[in-house]
């Protein structure tokens, strides 16, 4: 059965109500999204940026669905179908990191189904109508602002782009280009800063989640990227870009995005986000919170 994104939100109020309300409705858009966008922008403070370009089920006003026929080029990379769940789990990441740090992370959820427009192609192979270039545009624009305001506020960040994947059910995958759209991140830090303990995938791993490439794979794990290595939008806002952040793609199996797994599956995220977070972006735990914000445990 289908799942809303306020759905999951509601069964997860529990453990994060304070924060939700916080959510919902949305905050204001920034002046880089018009009404007719159909893009959630949350803007933050924290230089990570949570981003899902295919978890939307929405159909623009106007929207004529892209065949296969039409696309006169790239058509091996022509896809149409959501990654389910992922919307949902970028919003409950946000929630629960947002009580982790103490601040609030950037959230960019495309709300159109890929269908219309693709945001992790290339402009020439994302849509095939105007009003699926007018989404895709919006998308990329409010990506773009979030990328710039992490410069200027922090010099450095994270994006982390969230997928689904069928092929390998009970892992997560992940995709940096081998490496490359980790650029500044390995160059300051190490390897260690990618697939080491207090890493994202590390602290993952930690948890229980089976990681592919392993963490502890060969000598060079980075160059075995060979599932899914990376699309369009960390490639675009990678630090190997003269403008861009740390930007890691992460593509959750089908297991992790099932409707009684989604919850814990974004808190073990945010733990591992967290972890990184005070490990290599210089963030500290927030003030203690007084009872009645407390996450339960
Ligand atoms: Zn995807």
């Amino acid at each position: 059965m289908p799942i809303s994104r306020r759905t999951v939100l509601v069964a997860a109020a529990g453990v994060v109500t304070p924060a939700i309300a916080e959510l919902e409705p949305p905050a204001p858009a920034p002046e880089s999204v018009s009404p007719s966008d159909l893009v959630t922008v949350h803007r933050g403070t924290l230089p990570i940026i949570i981003s899902a370009p295919h978890g939307g089920g929405a159909k623009p006003s106007g929207g004529v669905a892209r065949t296969k026929q039409n696309q006169t080029a790239g058509q091996s990379q022509f896809v149409t179908v959501m990654d389910t769940g992922t919307a949902e789990l970028a919003s409950l990441l946000a929630v629960i990191l947002t009580r982790a740090l103490g601040a609030k992370p950037h959230l960019i959820v495309a709300d159109f189904h890929r269908r219309y427009a693709d945001p992790n192609r290339a402009p020439d192979l994302a849509s095939q109508d105007p009003v699926g270039a007018h989404q895709y545009a919006a998308f990329h624009k409010a990506l773009r602002a979030g990328v710039d305001d992490i410069r200027a506020a922090h010099g450095r960040g994270l994006l982390i782009d969230i997928h689904g994947q069928k092929r390998e059910p009970n892992a997560i995958v992940r995709g940096t280009r081998n490496g490359e759209t980790v650029r500044a991140l390995l160059k300051t830090h190490g390897d260690e800063a990618l697939t080491g303990p207090k890493s994202i995938l590390g602290a993952l791993a930690a948890a229980g989640c089976r990681i592919l490439p392993p963490n502890d794979g060969p000598q060079e794990p980075l160059a075995h990227e060979d599932l899914f290595d990376g699309g369009y939008i960390v490639s675009e806002y990678g630090s190997h870009n003269a403008h861009g952040i740390d930007a890691i793609q992460l593509e959750f199996g089908t297991e992790f995005r099932a409707p009684d797994r989604l919850v814990k599956t974004a808190r073990d995220l945010a733990t591992a986000v967290a972890c990184f977070a005070r490990a290599y972006l210089g963030l500290a735990d927030p003030p203690p919170a007084d009872e009645e914000n407390r996450i339960d445990p």
